[in-house]
């Protein structure tokens, strides 16, 4: 059985992938899941790209998988998607593989979908403003998420070319009761905001501290590994930040390991808890702090979104 992208789309809502991925975190990390450090394989050549391979193992859903990914930053510009790739599950009482899916579709779902589980425990609970940052498709899922979350009235748009952004705002004629607008400036884009996320291919920070309101909650998803940034040092300096995993931050999030390095610190020192530890205790949330979900993205993830998939369409 193969899922395709338009099968995920029907068989994975995103009010369920975001259930489907706060029961994941709920379950014991330390015995209940196993996620080892994703392996990159970059091409060094002129496409930018990467091969990446992404297992995990969840004992009591009885599935252990692995994505495999080719990511190609530059591919936006061609009409391609950047993620693509093949998601394999397999059952562990005899090995057999169940199903493979498309990862395009269950990379882009998954990843708005724990970003709103974030945003439900660390966003003050009146939001009304969202800004998105960055326009390609995890820009468009994490629209559709945040709406799942907050009672949002006003959507600022900004993208490194503003016709993209200018596109994504005509794409969303679905919303009529949300007040869209596409701002020249990232800084015109955050500055009234409550929430952001930053979903872009950029490589350096483009999200300044002086941007913020008092209270802006962050998901930080784009810069996904150890060299590379969407916010400035300040912000993590200066805001509690949480993680989907700390093993996966220690190594790979650029967004800590670089301000750690002007510190002198540890990238783990800045991270306050991970999402299981945020779910499990709502004390972590601090209303007068700057709020930060740093993004990376793990396997199991993938594994539990694909699991749904592949239930409900065996029936
Ligand atoms: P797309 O290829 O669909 O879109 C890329 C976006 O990045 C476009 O909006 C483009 O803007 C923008 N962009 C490109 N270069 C720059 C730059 N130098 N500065 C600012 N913006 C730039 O990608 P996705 O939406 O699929 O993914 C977005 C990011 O999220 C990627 O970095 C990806 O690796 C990451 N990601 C993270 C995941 C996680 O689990 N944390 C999962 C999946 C993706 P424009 O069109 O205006 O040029």
């Amino acid at each position: 059985m193969f899922i395709d992208n338009d099968q995920i789309e029907k068989l994975l809502p995103m009010s369920e992938c975001i259930e489907v991925m706060q029961a994941l975190f709920l379950l014991n990390a330390e015995t209940d899941i196993v996620n080892p450090l994703r392996t990159t394989m970059p091409l060094h050549n002129d496409s930018h790209g990467i091969m990446g391979m992404m297992p995990a193992y969840i004992r009591p859903y009885e599935v252990m998988g692995i994505k495999v990914l080719s990511i190609f930053p530059d591919n936006y510009k061609k009409g391609l998607s950047s993620h693509q790739g093949v998601i394999h599950l397999y059952e562990t009482r005899t090995g057999q593989l169940m199903t493979s899916l498309d990862a395009d579709g269950i990379t882009g779902i998954r990843t708005a979908a724990v970003s709103a589980l974030a945003t439900k425990h660390l966003a003050i609970p009146n939001a009304k403003t969202l800004c998105i940052l960055g326009s390609g498709v995890q820009a468009r899922k994490h629209i559709e998420a945040m709406l799942e979350i907050r009672d949002i009235e006003k959507i600022t748009l900004w993208s490194l070319n503003k016709s993209s952004a200018e596109r994504l705002a005509g794409d969303m004629e679905q919303y009529k009761e949300i007040d869209f607008k596409v701002c020249d400036t990232v800084r015109e884009a955050a500055i009234d905001a409550d929430i952001i996320c930053t979903v872009t291919a950029a490589t350096e920070p483009i999200l300044e501290n002086a941007y913020l309101k008092p209270h802006v909650h962050i998901n930080a998803v784009g810069a996904c590994t150890a060299t590379t940034r969407e916010l400035a040092s300040e912000i993590i300096n200066t805001s509690d930040v949480f993680v989907d995993n700390r093993v996966s931050a220690a190594n790979e999030a650029g967004e800590l390991l670089l301000p750690a390095k002007e510190n002198g610190h540890d990238a783990l020192d800045f991270v306050k808890a991970d999402m299981s530890e945020l779910l499990k205790d709502s004390s972590l949330y601090d209303a007068s702090k700057k709020t930060v979900f740093k993004s990376l993205g793990i396997a199991s993830e993938d594994l539990a979104a694909g699991l749904l998939c592949y239930t409900k369409l065996k029936g």
